[in-house]
């Protein structure tokens, strides 16, 4: 079996675990807590885009691994396909109504019995619960919680949008091979976009690690039009 040729930006996904571990080691000895992350979150997200998302969330860094595990132990993996994954991506936003609706209640709720306290309680539980499942579910499928569940995503996903820097695909040495495409665990279609401004882009750089032609650069976007690029012929 061929040995897959490296590009040279490898080292960029080993400095991402680095930096998922740090930060899950930080949460669980609670050196700082996530409200601290969470002042400087507005201004990465509109300068950088979600690197949170690919970078420091440990629910993010959790499904990654479980994703590594499950690739290591040969468990059969669920690809949504790119017609199907445009309308179930809109999932995120549809929980994030809910859960704004949910919220409401919950106001409306809170009265001289507690009523809402006891919703309150049993919805962290099961969430807690789901959760983990959703951790578990990602030994057979990329991010799923991110991919179609996380409100907080869904949120600084639609911020991003106006992102100054992001990733820009060089259309003149792209071969089309789709590796790109094929390896983003947000399942964007990489190889067909110029400038990749998607809500859903988590900033992780798996795409740009795995380019066997180094064409895809992290740099200044332009104004915010997507551009889709030419078919190859
Ligand atoms: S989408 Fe949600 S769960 Fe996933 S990495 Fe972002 S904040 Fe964390
Ligand atoms: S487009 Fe690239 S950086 Fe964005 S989520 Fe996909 S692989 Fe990660
Ligand atoms: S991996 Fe690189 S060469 Fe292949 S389609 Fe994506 S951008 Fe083009």
């Amino acid at each position: 079996m061929s040995r897959k040729k490296n590009n040279g930006y490898g080292w960029i996904q080993v400095l991402r675990f680095i930096v998922q571990l740090s930060i899950l080691a930080a949460v669980v000895f609670t050196i700082f807590h996530t409200k601290h992350i969470s002042k400087w979150m507005l201004p990465t997200v509109l300068l950088l885009g979600v690197f949170f998302c690919g970078w420091v969330c440990p629910l993010g860094a959790a499904q990654d691994w479980a994703a590594w595990l499950g690739k290591k132990l040969r468990l059969p993996r669920l690809r949504v396909p790119q017609g199907l994954q445009q309308y179930l991506q809109l999932s995120r936003y549809v929980f994030y109504f809910l859960l704004l609706t949910y919220a409401f209640s919950f106001e409306l709720l809170k009265g001289p019995h507690h009523f809402g306290a006891i919703l309150r309680g049993t919805f962290y539980t099961a969430g807690g619960i789901f959760v983990l499942g959703m951790v578990v579910l990602a030994l057979f499928t990329d991010r799923p919680f991110c991919n179609y569940l996380c409100t907080g995503g869904a949120r600084m996903g639609l911020l991003s949008v106006l992102r100054i820097f992001g990733i820009r695909r060089n259309t003149e040495a792209c071969g089309g091979c789709g590796q790109c495409t094929r390896k983003c665990p947000m399942n964007i279609d990489v190889a067909t976009t110029d400038f990749v401004r998607h809500p859903n882009c988590i900033g992780c750089l798996q795409c740009v690690s795995t380019c066997p032609k180094k064409c895809l650069r992290y740099g200044i976007m332009p104004a915010p039009q997507s551009k889709k690029a030419p078919k190859k012929s």
